[in-house]
């Protein structure tokens, strides 16, 4: 097969994304599929690769083609402006002071604090040792809603 391949990329309604590398051909007939709620079948490399297209919430796939957008255009414009929001939220919800848990293993105090914003470094507010932010750990839930978790562990420089 010399047909080019294009990579999908879905989400089902439970919030997991796969992604599946299709021919143009394949990527017409998941559409069609997904037009008409039917179970789609086929060969992908030497796998088979099928999936329920009822169970995605959405997908994007670009062949450089026009129209296969077309039929789709006004379900993306709503995928997103749904997107746009939610990540506008997550950033009015971060920009500015940020909720802090500190989690000082030097003197043993852990707390839930407000910092101006998400700096990389601050410090304990019982012992005065500086806590970094762990940025790998990324928001977590704290007793005082969501936040960011400080630990007296310094970034591993890569
Ligand atoms: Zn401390």
């Amino acid at each position: 097969m010399d047909d080019k391949l294009f990579t999908m990329i879905f989400t089902l309604h439970s919030g997991i994304k796969g992604t599946a590398n299709l021919s143009s051909k394949q990527v017409d007939e998941f559409i069609q599929c997904f037009k008409e709620g039917r179970r789609y079948v086929t060969v992908v490399g030497e796998e088979y690769f099928g999936i329920n297209t009822e169970t995605v919430s959405n997908f994007r796939v670009s062949t450089g083609r026009v129209e296969i957008w077309d039929n789709f255009s006004s379900l993306h414009k709503q995928i997103e402006s749904e997107k746009n929001e939610s990540i506008t939220n997550l950033i009015k919800a971060y920009d500015g002071p940020i909720r802090a848990k500190i989690d000082c293993k030097v003197c043993g105090r852990v707390y839930v604090t407000e910092l101006e914003y998400c700096m990389e470094k601050t410090y304990c507010s019982g012992c005065r040792n500086d806590v970094f932010l762990q940025e790998k750990v990324g928001i977590i839930r704290t007793s005082k809603g969501m936040g960011y978790l400080y630990t007296n562990e310094r970034k591993v420089k890569q």
